[in-house]
């Protein structure tokens, strides 16, 4: 799929996030800037701790305790004009959150009320959010269409569902305000590859049809591979490479941990007897290695190329990007 140009739904401009503890702050997320548009998939990948659920969390405003939001942007693009979603007030906040940015979240149960039915869950949302009594009903009914439930589901306790049901209930009442972009942090933790391959496939389908951008952070690096169209890196709290999922299926990534994340994930259908982990252990953002954070794990390092002393910067080409010193060289 090529990249797109147009002004983005979400543009994430130098995001910096902290978490405060007794030792002193821990800056999860250093300086991240990505963009999401309408109608993309956009998978955010990188090992436990990289910052990606922080991320998410701050971008959506929702981090707590002991996190804290120390700089940057996050521009949200809509009926108002352009509008920095860190600097709204309570009330905007409270307007913009499900019906112009969404949030899907790893427990489905911990994300419904158990003792309501699903359709007064989803008219709930409605209501706060002004919808006229009169397209309650249709508009349950379509949601319950979109995500592949029958019509009877809407009357439904959670308790009653399966969790696979459960999760596009959620998705249901995420998408019920037309959001234009979803957030999805691992969304099919708790579900069998079956049931995951099919709430993946649905979520890029609605994706597709009602033209709403999806970030999608998950474990399953094939799946993501299979289903987004750009996929986002993150190393250390920093954004490692931004590349479309066609250029690292033609073996294109140039970052080393990207090609190293590729390496250590079976492919979809593929042979897991050359899987390579990748060697040492995820940064410690206490004590940080200097210059390039990825070079104490990186067969590529090089002294002269400035590796261990300059952090590399992010170079960005059409919206794709990179940050190694070393990607331009050939292998
Ligand atoms: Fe490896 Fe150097 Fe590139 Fe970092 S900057 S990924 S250490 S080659």
């Amino acid at each position: 799929m090529s990249t797109k140009t147009r002004t983005p739904v979400m543009a994430i401009r130098n995001l910096v996030v902290d978490y405060v503890t007794q030792e002193g702050p821990l800056r999860v997320v250093d300086g991240v800037s990505l963009d999401v548009h309408a109608g993309e998939l956009l998978g955010l990948a990188g090992e436990s701790g990289s910052g990606k659920s922080t991320l998410a969390l701050a971008a959506m405003r929702a981090l707590g305790a002991p996190g804290v939001i120390r700089g940057g942007e996050v521009l949200l693009s809509g009926d108002n004009g352009v509008e920095d979603l860190l600097r709204m007030s309570p009330a905007r906040l409270q307007e913009v959150r499900w019906s112009d940015v969404a949030m899907v979240v790893q427990s489905a149960m911990g994300a419904l009320n158990p003792v309501l039915k699903v359709r007064d869950q989803i008219i709930d949302a409605l209501v706060a959010h002004g919808v006229p009594k009169a397209r309650h009903a249709p508009r349950v009914a379509e949601l319950m269409q979109s995500v592949s439930l029958p019509p009877e589901t809407a009357d439904a306790y959670p308790h009653q569902l399966s969790g696979g049901m459960r999760q596009r209930v959620v998705i249901a009442m995420a998408i019920a305000l037309r959001p234009r972009l979803l957030w999805m942090d691992e969304p099919t933790t708790a579900l069998d590859v079956i049931v995951e391959r099919e709430i993946l496939e649905l979520v890029a389908e609605l994706s597709r049809k009602e033209g709403f951008g999806v970030v999608l952070i998950t474990h399953d690096l094939p799946r993501m591979l299979e289903v987004c169209d750009t996929v986002a890196i993150m190393y250390g709290g920093r954004l490692a490479e931004l590349a479309t999922v066609d250029v690292i299926h033609r073996g294109g990534a140039r970052h080393p941990y990207t090609s190293g994340l590729m390496a250590a994930f079976p492919s979809l259908h593929g042979d897991e007897s050359a899987l390579q982990a990748i060697p040492g252990d995820a940064v410690s953002l206490r004590q940080p290695p200097t210059g390039c954070r990825f070079h104490p794990r990186c067969a590529r390092a090089q002294a002269s190329s400035g590796c261990m002393d300059r952090t590399p910067p992010w170079r960005q080409t059409n919206r794709l990007g990179v940050a190694c010193h070393r990607a331009d060289e050939p292998e």
